[in-house]
């Protein structure tokens, strides 16, 4: 019965169902483009080869004044910055972890094609302050972003990446009253009395579809780098609403080596089933910037900080 219930919380909480996706266009090399000499090939067992990615979480830039380390509008300076230094890393491609915006739909208009001026495709996560907008404009928030589908995944180079959306049961992706959100409160009570506001969790579609992308990826072969805004681990208020359920499936799947979250702009890293749980530190917090040039190879995780992200050497199981 709880399954039933929970297929039916994640239905009307998506208010879409989100099929098994291709990846979208900005990522699918043109028809005459040349295959990468490493890239996977159309049947085998894939091998994990090395590539370089961004990543940047919580710009959450808004037209506003400081309040307290939260220094809103040093944000597209910082992100300037920041493309200039991913450009230069030449990455596969960049994601940004969440919370582009801190609010108000026009703060899109300033930082959007600061991002979207990197050399290679640049992704999002959704984040909870992209919907600190009016109730009718947050159904537009990942058209807005240029998001295709609120989760996807793609494969690159032997690597598979999951982009979740952890907005999918919450109280702020939705109108206020809405049945969505009373579902979500009724969610949170169950699986987190404790937590936080901001917080939300991935519907039952949505963790079927997990599982079912890493089964895929364990099959090819491939190695997964699972990226949502809430962590997992640490577990404290900030983790995701269901994390235990959703760390359970990453635990059942070989593939997954890393788990790449923002949100908690203090950042912060867990090793935990084989598995790197690494929350990046806010760009917004601070005179200090925030970013990385991630790299993976078969035998390692390279994290080349700058600003107040920490380099980082992790090994993979
Ligand atoms: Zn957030």
């Amino acid at each position: 019965m709880r399954g039933i219930a929970l297929l039916l919380l994640a239905l009307s909480a998506c208010g879409q169902p989100a099929p098994r996706t291709r990846a979208p266009r900005s990522e699918q090399p043109a028809p005459d483009a040349p295959r990468a000499p490493d890239a996977p090939r159309a049947s085998g067992p894939a091998v994990a080869g090395t590539l370089t990615f961004g990543a940047i979480a919580d710009c959450q830039y808004a037209d506003q004044p400081d309040r307290g380390a939260r220094m809103f509008r040093r944000s597209p300076d910082k992100l300037r910055e920041a493309v200039a230094a991913i450009d230069a890393a030449r990455p596969a491609f960049t994601v940004h972890l969440g919370d582009f915006t801190d609010d108000r739909w026009e703060s899109f208009d300033v930082v959007a094609p600061i991002y979207d001026s990197l050399d290679a495709p640049a992704h999002h996560v959704l984040g909870n302050h992209e919907y600190w907008v009016p109730d009718e404009r947050k159904e537009r928030v990942p058209g807005r972003m240029g998001i295709p589908q609120r989760y996807r995944d793609f494969s690159e180079n032997g690597w598979r990446f999951v982009i979740l959306d952890g907005n999918d049961v919450s109280l702020h992706a939705f109108a206020a009253g809405s049945d969505a959100q009373t579902s979500a409160r009724e969610f949170r009570a169950s699986h987190a009395p404790d937590g936080g506001d901001s917080c939300g969790a991935l519907g039952f579609v949505q963790m079927l579809w997990l599982d079912t992308v890493l089964a895929e990826a364990d099959a090819a072969g491939e190695s997964a780098v699972v990226m949502c805004h809430f962590p997992l681990l640490p577990a404290d208020g900030s983790a995701l609403w269901n994390a235990g359920e959703v760390l359970a499936i990453l635990r059942a799947h070989s593939s997954v080596k890393m788990y790449l979250a923002g949100h908690n702009h203090a950042g912060g890293y867990v090793e935990q089933h084989g598995i790197h749980f690494l929350t990046l530190q806010g760009m917004l917090d601070t005179e200090e910037n925030a970013f990385a040039a991630i790299t993976l190879t078969r035998g390692e995780i390279r994290v080349d900080g700058h600003g107040r992200v920490p380099d980082r050497t992790l090994a993979i199981r």
